[in-house]
């Protein structure tokens, strides 16, 4: 069989049994999958029919070594030969795991401690919620159940993660959402500070936040915000929750998001790159003072686990994607690398009609298109969708942010990408960008 009648019988199936998450499900069904990729190697994909694409997104925001790691197989096969699997409840443990919540409290900001492990971002955030909510029934204060978000957030699927998001469609996608949450303007102290008072800061648990926003459409807060937003948590008593699902690892150019605006959360939710996606692995870390609060007041069971928390061969996994991290010096790297795709942008940005603001901290970064750049005025139809299609037919991965008006393209490469692999990716996306203008 010709790897096109694969294809083809691969593609039929797929539109049959496959339910795409996060897709616009009508239009796969009519065009099938447009790439199905069979291998990855580096910054590259490559699919069935024998494309290449440069994955300018660490497929989702996650692969931050690159694909194809040979030492990460490795260390799986290992840890599943030895021990595939094991419980983490009550009183069995692993090694992997105790390591693993010990190498993260070496490298987390502050005197976050002890982590409880989950499978992904959107389970780090459920747990995040709850565990703030019961901290404040240990603390006497059951009252205090709201969670505040920002606008544009995004922080999941799971019930309470997607409460928490700000970004409306997902929340509107269902018509019934966990009770307890409700939003503010991003980047606005002020708007949060009303918030807390409408409210009643009685009543509120936590406030929650992502360094950068991701999928929102990467915006970067001023420099003082969070200094400014710990401040008011610390002021009204309320727990600071940080989502570090993407900007954790090295995305930003930091070990963590947060580590630009030099403040400590008192709880902090990761997942993506702490395996770069190749085990299902998040968490929460929580501080000294919450763990030991925890510990001191809590008379039951703290009754909140997954099967797979503290899985042996994610966490397997894990440890080694950190030490492959540090080993190679990728923070730095996305650091320098950050700078050369802000550079990129800002060359694309002069010559081309339809870029208005492009912005990046460390590698991830974006480029927002307008109608006229004098004005701001976006498209009436959002055009970055368009800008995709192009860049999918010269090998270039990205995605597209059209919600709240938006007309963005965002960008999160592996943190492994070198000067002249950003520099394809400037191409690839300058191209792109002209065939639409
Ligand atoms: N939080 C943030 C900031 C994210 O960007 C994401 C996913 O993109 C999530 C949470 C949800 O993570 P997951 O898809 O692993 O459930």
């Amino acid at each position: 069989m010709t790897n096109e009648q694969r294809y083809e019988q691969l593609a039929a199936l797929d539109k049959k049994h496959f339910l795409h998450p996060t897709t616009a499900i009508a239009q796969q069904q009519a065009s099938g999958p447009e790439f199905i990729f069979t291998k990855g190697e580096g910054v590259r994909l490559y699919d069935l029919k024998g494309r290449s694409a440069l994955d300018g997104l660490a497929s989702l925001w996650n692969v931050n070594i690159g694909h194809g790691r040979e030492e990460i197989a490795q260390v799986a096969y290992e840890q599943m030969k030895t021990l595939g699997y094991c419980s983490s409840f009550a009183s069995f443990s692993n090694e992997p795991a105790i390591k693993l919540a010990a190498k993260l409290a070496e490298i987390a900001p502050g005197n976050l401690t002890a982590t409880f492990f989950t499978s992904g971002g959107s389970e780090s955030n459920d747990t995040a919620y709850k565990l703030a909510r019961h901290y404040w029934i240990l603390k006497g204060q059951p009252a205090r159940k709201k969670i505040i978000s920002r606008s544009r957030s995004y922080h999941g699927v799971a019930m309470g993660a997607t409460s928490a998001t700000g970004l409306k469609p997902f929340r509107d996608f269902t018509n019934s959402l966990a009770p307890d949450f409700c939003y503010v303007d991003h980047f606005s102290t002020d708007a949060l500070r009303e918030k807390i008072l409408e409210e009643g800061p009685e009543n509120v648990a936590a406030f929650i936040a992502e360094p950068v926003q991701g999928a929102g459409g990467v915006h970067i807060p001023p420099a003082t915000y969070f200094k400014e937003v710990r401040r008011l948590c610390d002021e009204f008593g309320i727990l600071f929750i940080t989502d570090e699902v993407i900007t954790a690892f090295g995305r930003t150019g930091t070990y963590f998001g947060i580590d630009h605006y030099d403040v400590v959360p008192d709880m902090m939710c990761f997942a993506k790159g702490i395996t770069s996606g190749y085990a299902q692995l998040g968490g929460v870390m929580i501080s000294e003072t919450i763990h030991n609060d925890l510990m001191e007041l809590s008379k039951g069971t703290l009754l909140h686990g997954y099967t797979y928390s503290g899985h042996p061969m994610a966490c397997a996994v894990a440890l080694k994607n950190l030490e492959i991290i540090e080993r190679e010096g990728l923070i730095n790297n996305a650091r320098n690398m950050g700078d050369v795709l802000l550079s990129g942008f800002k060359d694309i940005q002069k010559k081309r009609s339809i870029v208005g603001d492009v912005r990046a901290l460390g590698l991830i970064g974006a480029v927002e298109l307008v109608k006229n750049k004098a004005t701001n005025e976006r498209f009436e139809e959002p055009i970055a969708p368009k800008v995709i299609a192009e860049a999918h037919k010269r090998g270039l991965i990205m995605r597209s942010v059209v919600f709240d008006q938006q007309d963005t393209l965002v960008f999160a490469p592996p943190l492994i990408i070198n000067e002249q692999e950003i520099q394809e990716l400037i191409t690839l996306l300058h191209d792109s960008i002209e065939a639409v203008e």
